[in-house]
């Protein structure tokens, strides 16, 4: 399997080169040259193998076709180790569990972090170690975060040979529990940069490090931004399992709704569709910043300035732009690297936006990739986790409350639609207690942990800032 740019880049490059590489030289994001193949014997298969060896087996399976540099038995390996009971709360790993007449939850908040990052990253975090360890190489980690990637990075990361870890974060911006969650870790790798701005300054901040080829090599700078195939890679794996596990054959079909906003969890949604696995909808659900559901609803997608991205109460989903959502696009234009280029790498820089209305590409969006969208506001949130919990006695977090919401608008008879269950209500209990009156329970572990000593820098949104800190913690 080689890899290549959604710029049009001429160069090939396999799984273990990208894996610990960013943005490709283009600018673009890397992506399998082509998608492999799962026919129906094939899920026969799955299914049986993920009822009788459990998700790690499941993860081998669809991580080896696309990962064919790491030998057989040391993939197997790292999957077993990743994907335990012990980390992820229980035997499933992403346990899928009724709502209502037609819609289910698949659980993907169960990791160390309490959100659906900790699926991939996790992974990630065993993949660099034993990449490095073989290369006897170090890397340090620079990344953007709106709260969970940062967590579930750290906590991935914390105390691995080799890799530093640099986490820039909107200054006060994060609930009070992630920001305990993060700068409570005091382990010599982490380092916490509390940005002065939005999320998109964190993570332009980091594009324009990543850009600087010179400082990128001398520092040996990498990411674990949801740009990383590996990444995705990674979460295609639940979409294989959700389906399995909601689902007596293969001649059925499911829809999943997902909590979006940088589109890194639906485009492993779309990547396993493209697999051949059997999703009717892939139901895009965002909130206030609302990029990703006017392209759906018009074929315009237009990026925000730092004054019109909301600060909401699903702020795991409060961008400006969609990091992922050049990959779709791609697929969409029947993989045209040039005309990527100019969208992604003109347009949007010049104009902030394009249109892609009166393309004929844009209606198969919904025709032949089964896109649909919605959106969900502050309002809508707190109606949906109070319904949730009156009528079903489950408390849902503000980021599912936003699928639950959105997938109910997109129910079709006879099709099974998953929420993706992307992180637990103790995570945002501002927003539970304003919706309920009452707090969410709390995971015993977390007991306390915003009173404990904390270790973060704050600085203001400054490429050379970060790029000096970086330089100078990097002996450490
Ligand atoms: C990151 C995150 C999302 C958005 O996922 P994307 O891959 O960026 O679309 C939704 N919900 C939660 C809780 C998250 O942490």
């Amino acid at each position: 399997m080689r890899y290549l740019s959604t710029r049009g880049h001429a160069d090939r490059k396999r799984f273990c080169e990208i894996l610990l590489e960013g943005l490709a030289p283009d600018g673009g994001l890397y992506l399998p040259e082509s998608y492999p193949q799962v026919d129906g014997a094939q899920l026969e298969q799955w299914r049986q193998l993920l009822r009788e060896q459990g998700y790690a087996a499941l993860a081998f399976e669809v991580l080896s076709l696309y990962i064919d540099d790491i030998p057989a038995d040391d993939l197997r390996a790292l999957c077993a180790k990743t994907y335990t009971e012990q980390v992820f709360g229980s035997k499933e790993i992403v346990p899928v569990r009724p709502l209502e007449d037609g819609l289910l939850i698949e659980a993907l908040s169960n990791g160390p972090t309490l959100a659906f990052k900790d699926m991939a990253m996790q992974l990630l975090g065993n993949l660099f170690e034993y990449e490095l360890g073989r290369r006897g190489e170090q890397l340090n980690i620079l990344g953007a975060t709106s709260g969970d990637t940062g967590s579930a990075a750290e906590y991935a990361m914390r105390g691995k040979q080799g890799v530093r870890v640099f986490m820039t974060s909107p200054n006060g911006r994060m609930s009070p529990f992630q920001q305990a969650q993060m700068f409570s870790l005091l382990d010599a790798n982490i380092h916490n940069l509390a940005i002065e701005g939005v999320f998109d300054d964190c993570q332009d901040i980091v594009k324009a490090v990543s850009n600087d080829l010179e400082f990128k090599r001398r520092y040996k700078i990498g990411t674990v931004n949801s740009i990383n195939w590996a990444r995705l890679l990674a979460q295609v794996v639940y979409y294989f399992a959700g389906y399995l596990y909601a689902t007596e054959s293969n001649a059925q079909k499911v829809s999943f709704a997902v909590p979006s906003g940088n589109f890194g969890n639906v485009c492993a949604g779309h990547v396993a569709r493209m697999m051949g696995l059997p999703i009717e909808q892939l139901v895009v659900a965002t909130n206030e910043n609302d990029v990703l559901d006017e392209f759906f609803r018009t074929g315009i997608y237009r990026v925000r300035g730092s004054a019109d991205t909301y600060e909401t109460s699903s702020p795991s989903m409060d961008i400006s732009k969609a990091s992922n959502f050049e990959r779709f696009v791609f697929d969409l234009l029947g993989r045209d690297g040039a005309r990527v280029k100019a969208l992604f790498g003109d347009a949007l820089n010049s104009e902030g936006r394009f249109d892609l209305s009166a393309d004929p590409h844009f209606a198969q969006a919904a025709a032949r990739y089964g896109f649909v969208s919605g959106k969900s506001t502050h309002a809508n949130r707190l109606d949906t986790i109070r319904d949730t919990y009156q009528r079903f006695g489950q408390m849902i977090d503000t980021h599912t409350a936003d699928g639950v919401k959105v997938a109910r608008e997109h129910l079709q008879p006879g099709v099974p639609m998953i929420v993706l269950e992307t992180a637990l209500p103790i995570k945002f209990a501002a927003t539970i207690v304003e919706a309920l009156g009452q707090e969410p329970t709390r995971p015993a572990k977390f007991e306390g942990i915003e009173a404990l000593p904390k270790r973060v820098q704050v600085m203001p949104a400054d490429v050379a800032q970060v790029k000096a800190y970086i330089e100078a913690h990097c002996a450490d």
